[in-house]
């Protein structure tokens, strides 16, 4: 095979933290954050930076300089990440915003422990198993129907209120700074406004913030969105009942129900079903992380209702226990966990999903005695996650599993502080663009999570809607300790190609010794039980004949995810880094450089 699956496992270096928690004075944190953060035209997007006091990677230069901005003034990593993430709200609204919901996980200095919180959108109580039966994907995208309860106000304000020194008011300062005064389109903006243009057009409201003159907005023109700083501003002054329960809520709820199709269009838009009392019932969660060991390595992720955790870990798993890993068992490896996590892992409020065991190493091992010189073939049975191991289990085939699309693009940002505070934190509204739907007068669009949900019908499949359930996700933020201090996180976006891009990621810097920079930008593979591995050009160039000599067959794609991750160097030099092309590059920042 190719110069990468005969690397050996790579030197891990060591982290020296001071886990020491201090308290930013939140008044002068505050009156700091305004008028910090400034159109910048000409300002290059850096995709890798090491220094000291703390490190942010997004793929946006606004939304790592507003994170930047409150380490700089003091606030730790939990404030960064919460502004960062309302600032992308500006920024990238296509793929994350107040209107969606997502998925943190935090590594706590001052307790020396990993933890979560979910905010995953919920299914309205009118939702049921048959709701979507029968409609065809694609209408059910641009609809009220797919929209979710908004989860990203309520993980906010929780993230906020558990670990954060700012208020929700604060963090939003920069956020609100960057929708009044603007930022400075750029290629990416363009051509996921032009890819969507059509339907954006179909509703009046959006057409008129993202369409003006009835065209996408042009590179290097500035674009400012005063209903979304305003949005921001009254949020901050009412707090998160305003959306659950007040006003804003009323407002979603109103958009939801009768969304406001452009007269004349042809497009049928399915209502929802979403009621003020479902935005009153909202709860963020705090599930455990998940947890596995890799080469000494402690490597936590997102619980269910995410597959990110479970089937990163379960994947490690297998590896582990293949003995060698290269490209090949990667995929295999890979094959193997999504055929357990679509047969086993929903919402675990509604399913009982054996996350023990499918994180345990005894279900790894008897995974991967599974691999051998050649391919899997098509498509690999789930496992048996009960608890009883034995020996080599018979090869089961199993019918070819209905692939539903899912939504490609979300965004994953990472921040660590002068503590050793570290989040890693993927926000989404589902698909490029979400619903398609902007309220009206707030200058925010709306999630169509609930397609992550199994349409139907599928007997016994765990991702079913039900009234208030949590569509299945594959968002994998992941942070890595060793010896019991942060070592490096890592996520992404692209839907169900997060896991594997995060798992990609993982061993190439672990098993095939890169720099987390090449980790990162090497080209990627991602095969889900799916017939053909869908691989970007560079991969099925450099390692497509081998593969394919071994049985493995390649789809083409032309990218694969948009990462962002960090690692800590030696003596508390951070390495931030995001992509050095991918959806137009990342930006990379740190508090000092020296
Ligand atoms: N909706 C997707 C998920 O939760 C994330 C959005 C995306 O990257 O497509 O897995």
């Amino acid at each position: 095979m190719g110069r990468i699956s005969g690397t050996l496992l790579g030197t891990i270096v060591t982290v020296g933290l001071v886990a020491t928690p201090v308290h930013a004075d939140q008044t002068s944190l505050a009156a700091g954050l305004a008028g910090l953060v400034a159109p910048h035209a000409g300002q290059a997007k850096k995709p890798v930076a090491e220094g000291y006091g703390g490190a942010v990677a997004t793929v946006d230069l606004d939304a790592s300089k507003a994170a930047l901005s409150v380490l700089k003034q003091g606030g730790n990593a939990m404030d960064a990440a919460i502004a960062g993430a309302a600032t992308l709200g500006v920024t990238e609204p296509y793929s994350a915003g107040l209107a969606g919901g997502g998925f943190l996980v935090y590594y706590e200095a001052k307790r020396g422990r990993v933890v979560t919180i979910d905010g995953r959108e919920t299914a309205p109580a009118a939702m049921t198993a048959t709701t979507f039966e029968g409609i065809p994907f694609a209408d059910a995208v641009t609809s009220g129907l797919s929209v979710g309860v908004p989860g990203s106000v309520a993980q906010w304000d929780l993230a906020l209120r558990r670990y954060g020194t700012l208020s929700l008011r604060q963090a939003l300062k920069p956020a609100i700074d960057v929708a009044t005064k603007g930022f400075v389109v750029d290629q990416t903006f363009v051509d996921q406004t032009a890819a969507n243009a059509a339907r954006f057009a179909d509703f009046t409201s959006t057409a008129a913030l993202y369409l003006p003159g009835g065209q996408p907005p042009a590179v290097g023109s500035v674009f400012r969105n005063p209903d979304l700083a305003r949005t921001y501003r009254e949020l901050g002054d009412r707090g998160p009942s305003w959306l659950y329960g007040g006003k804003l809520g009323q407002d979603i709820v109103a958009t939801v129900k009768n969304p406001p199709v452009t007269p004349g269009s042809p497009r049928v838009v399915r209502p929802g079903l979403m009621e003020l009392a479902d935005l009153r019932a909202y709860r963020a969660l705090t599930p455990a992380p998940t947890h596995v060991r890799y080469h000494g390595l402690d490597v936590y992720g997102m619980a269910p209702p995410s597959s990110g955790g479970s089937t990163v870990g379960e994947a490690l798993n297998i590896l582990s226990a293949a003995g060698h890993v290269g490209l090949h068992e990667y995929l295999d490896a890979s094959r193997l966990a999504f055929a357990d996590r679509n047969a086993y892992v929903g919402d675990p409020a509604f399913v009982n999903v054996p996350l023990n065991e499918l994180l345990s190493a005894q279900f790894g091992k008897e995974r991967a005695c599974l691999l051998t010189d050649t391919a899997l073939p098509h498509p690999a049975a789930p496992g048996s996650p009960d608890g009883s191991y034995g020996p080599c289990p018979p090869p089961v085939t199993a019918a070819d599993p209905k692939q539903q699309p899912e939504g490609p693009e979300t965004t994953h940002l990472v921040v660590s502080d002068q503590w050793g505070n570290v989040a890693a934190y993927n926000i989404t509204i589902e698909q490029t663009g979400g619903s398609g739907i902007v309220v009206p007068g707030r200058g925010i669009l709306l999630n169509n999570e609930l397609t992550d949900f199994t349409f139907g019908p599928a007997p016994g499949d765990p991702n079913l809607p039900a009234p208030g359930k949590r569509p299945r996700s594959s968002m994998a933020p992941t942070i890595v300790l060793k010896h019991g201090k942060p070592l490096l996180a890592v996520g992404s976006p692209g839907g169900a190609t997060i896991i594997t891009t995060v798992l990609q990621i993982l061993v190439n810097r672990f098993d095939f010794g890169m720099p987390l920079p090449e980790a990162l930008a090497a080209p990627r593979a991602s095969q889900r039980n799916i017939a053909a591995t869908q691989a970007e050009p560079a991969f099925i160039a450099q390692y497509g004949p081998d593969l394919q000599a071994r049985g493995h067959v390649f789809a083409s794609t032309p990218e694969i995810g948009a990462a962002t991750g960090l690692e800590f160097l030696s003596r508390g030099k951070v390495q931030a880094v995001a992509e050095p092309v991918r959806r137009g590059g990342g930006s990379a920042l740190v508090v000092r450089n020296g």
